[in-house]
C-alpha cells in the first residue's frame, strides 16, 4: 500500500538514494532538507515526480506534516562537515531527533533513524556487535557527531518505552558510492577524485586502519526491508562486513583508476578508529538481508559516477 515518507536529510548522498527507492515503490515522498551538506542536484532528476515534495527545513525547528513513516537521516556525515559547527552538529543529532521523535508520536508514524557505528568509538571488540556499548571519547573533536548520536539512540529508546514510538535503529557502517559530495572528506570519495585529477592520494597515518565499505544500493535495501519489519527496534548493524585497510583501498584505487597519482602519507586525525567491521548476524537473520555488492564492483560504478561530473 502506498504510505506518505517523509525522508529528512532526503538531498543528502544516501537520502538521495532512499527518496528514489521508495518512489520505485509507488510511495509519496517528502523529502525535507537545510541543504547544509545536501545539494538540490541529488534529487533534481524526481522533481517531476508527482508524488515527491521538497520542503527547505531545518529539523533543529518543530515542523508537523501528516506522514505513515519517517526516515531521520538529518545530520552531516563526514568529519569536515561535522567538526564545521559542532555545535550544530549536536543539536541536529539532539534537537532535531527529538522533535521528529515528537513528530512521530503526535501522527504515530513509524520512525527510523540513521544511527552510526561511530557508537562504538575506537572499538576494544572486534568485530562489533550491537550488544557492544563502545568506546567513545566523550570530549574528543569526534565527540560532537558521536555522542549527539549516541543521545539520538537514547531518545529513540525512551520515546518508545515511554510514548509508545514505533522505533527502528540502525548502526550504519561506512558506505560509498555515487552522489557523495566530492570534497566532504570522505575515504572513497577522496581518493577517487585524487586520483582521477592525478593528485597524491592523501593517506592519513601509514593505512593499517580498517574500515569495511557497503554499496549505497545494498544499504538502502536494508533500510527499507529494517522500516518494513514488524515487531523489531534494533539497534541493528547495517554494513558490508569485508575489510580492508585504507592502503589497500588507495591502492585498488589507482589500479582501477589507471591513475598515476603517488600515495602521499598525512597526519592520522585525532580519535580515529583503528579498526571497524560489522557483525551483521542479526541484520541476516532479522531483516533476511545480505550485501551483494563486492568492494571492486561499487568502487567501479562510484569511479564511473566521479567521471561523469568532470
Ligand atoms: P550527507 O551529508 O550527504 O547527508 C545529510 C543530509 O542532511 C544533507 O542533505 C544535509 O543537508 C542534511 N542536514 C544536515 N543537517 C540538517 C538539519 N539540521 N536539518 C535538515 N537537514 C539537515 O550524509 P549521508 O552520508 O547521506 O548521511 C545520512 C545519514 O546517515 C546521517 O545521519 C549520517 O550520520 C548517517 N550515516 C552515514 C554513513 C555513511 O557512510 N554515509 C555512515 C553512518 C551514518
Ligand atoms: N582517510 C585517509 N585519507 C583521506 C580520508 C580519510 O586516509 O583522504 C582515512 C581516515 O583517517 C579513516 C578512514 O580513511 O581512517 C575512513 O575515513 P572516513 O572519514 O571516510 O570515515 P570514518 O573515519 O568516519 O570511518
Amino acid at each position: 500500500m502506498s504510505k506518505r515518507i517523509l525522508v529528512t536529510g532526503g538531498a543528502g548522498f544516501l537520502g538521495s538514494h532512499l527518496c528514489e527507492a521508495l518512489l520505485l515503490q509507488n510511495h509519496d515522498v517528502i523529502c525535507l532538507d537545510n541543504f547544509f551538506t545536501g545539494n538540490k542536484s541529488n534529487v533534481a532528476h524526481l522533481t517531476s515526480h508527482s508524488k515527491f515534495e521538497i520542503i527547505r527545513h531545518d529539523i533543529i525547528e518543530p515542523i508537523l506534516i501528516e506522514v505513515d513513516q519517517i526516515y531521520n537521516l538529518a545530520c552531516p556525515a563526514s568529519p569536515i562537515h561535522y567538526q564545521y559547527n559542532p555545535i550544530k552538529t549536536v543539536k541536529t543529532s539532539v534537537m532535531g531527533t527529538l522533535n521528529m521523535l515528537g513528530l512521530a508520536k503526535r501522527v504515530k508514524a513509524r520512525f527510523f533513524q540513521a544511527s552510526t557505528s561511530e557508537v562504538y568509538g575506537d572499538p576494544q571488540q572486534h568485530p562489533q556487535t550491537e550488544s557492544y556499548w563502545g568506546n567513545v571519547n566523550p570530549i574528543g573533536e569526534r565527540s560532537c557527531y558521536d555522542e549527539g548520536k549516541r543521545v539520538a539512540e537514547t531518545l529513540c529508546f525512551d520515546y518508545h518505552r515511554q510514548e509508545q514510538v514505533d522505533i527502528r535503529v540502525g548502526r550504519i557502517f561506512n558506505t560509498y558510492g555515487p552522489r557523495m559530495a566530492a570534497h566532504d572528506g570522505r575515504v572513497v570519495s577522496n581518493f577517487v577524485v585524487q586520483a582521477l585529477a592525478g593528485e597524491d592520494i592523501t593517506l592519513y597515518g601509514d593505512g593499517s586502519q580498517t574500515r569495511s565499505f557497503c554499496y549505497v544500493d545494498d544499504l538502502i535495501k536494508a533500510f527499507i526491508a529494517m522500516m518494513n519489519t514488524e515487531n523489531i527496534t534494533g539497534p541493528i548493524n547495517l554494513g558490508n562486513p569485508n575489510e580492508f585497510t585504507i592502503l589497500e583501498l588507495a591502492q585498488k584505487v589507482i589500479a582501477k583508476t589507471g591513475s598515476k597519482s603517488k600515495i602521499v602519507k598525512k597526519i592520522l586525525p585525532s580519535d580515529d578508529p583503528k579498526v571497524r567491521r560489522p557483525d551483521i548476524s542479526l541484520a541476516q537473520k532479522t531483516l533476511n538481508w545480505n550485501p551483494q555488492i563486492a568492494l571492486e564492483e561499487g568502487l567501479d560504478k562510484t569511479i564511473a559516477y566521479f567521471k561523469s561530473l568532470k
